[in-house]
């Protein structure tokens, strides 16, 4: 049976993130349903506003399931800035209800970059990568603490602004936007959904 990988579709910059999966040829739905969520062989969680997706993800009753299918079934996801938000362990200057799946041990700031820097453009050196990715960060959240067994994969100025902890990856700017799918395609790599 061939796999699906589904890109949360509830709000944000997911479109970007389909069109690349499907420059790789892989099966990629939108996912904004249980019967959707349930499909899945791999997510991802793509930027756009945290407190807006956690919102929505109550209301559509995906929370509980999403975090079972992270915790439980060790769901490969993939969170780009808002989705790396949603999957960190604590969330610094979030809302008070905002939820997050604790999907890896890290605290993530919310805008993190603040005003001057809130959105911006640079090379990285991305671990596993022969050549630099460009990096495009949009009101990006910072990383402020890793636990054990969190692999940092970039850094902007000594702070991590990627990372992978089992089946968990994150990063704090917009992979889906710079016309590149290497880092796309070394996700599905890491997942077992396509060949090296
Ligand atoms: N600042 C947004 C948030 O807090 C994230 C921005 C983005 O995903 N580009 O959710």
């Amino acid at each position: 049976m061939s796999q699906t990988v589904g890109v949360l579709a509830l709000q944000g910059a997911f479109a970007a993130h389909i069109a690349i999966l499907e420059s790789l040829g892989v099966d990629t739905i939108e996912v904004r349903s249980a019967e959707q969520l349930a499909d899945v062989d791999a997510l991802i969680l793509p930027g756009g506003e945290s407190t807006t997706v956690s919102m929505l993800l109550e209301r559509f009753g995906l929370l509980e399931q999403l975090r079972s299918r992270i915790h439980d079934e060790q769901l490969p996801v993939f969170g780009t800035c808002a989705g790396m938000i949603l999957l960190a362990e604590e969330i610094l200057d979030g809302r008070a209800d905002q939820h997050c799946l604790k999907a890896l041990p890290m605290s993530a700031r919310r805008n993190g970059y603040g005003r001057q820097l809130a959105s911006f453009e640079t090379d990285l050196d991305i671990d596993g990568l022969d050549e630099p990715f460009h990096g495009i960060f949009i009101r990006a959240p910072t990383v402020e603490r890793i636990g054990a067994g969190v692999e940092v994969l970039a850094k902007v100025d000594g702070q991590p602004v990627m990372c992978r902890h089992e089946a968990v990856t994150v990063a704090s700017f917009h992979p889906e936007l710079s016309g590149d799918a290497r880092l796309h395609k070394r996700w599905l790599v890491d997942a077992g959904l396509i060949p090296a």
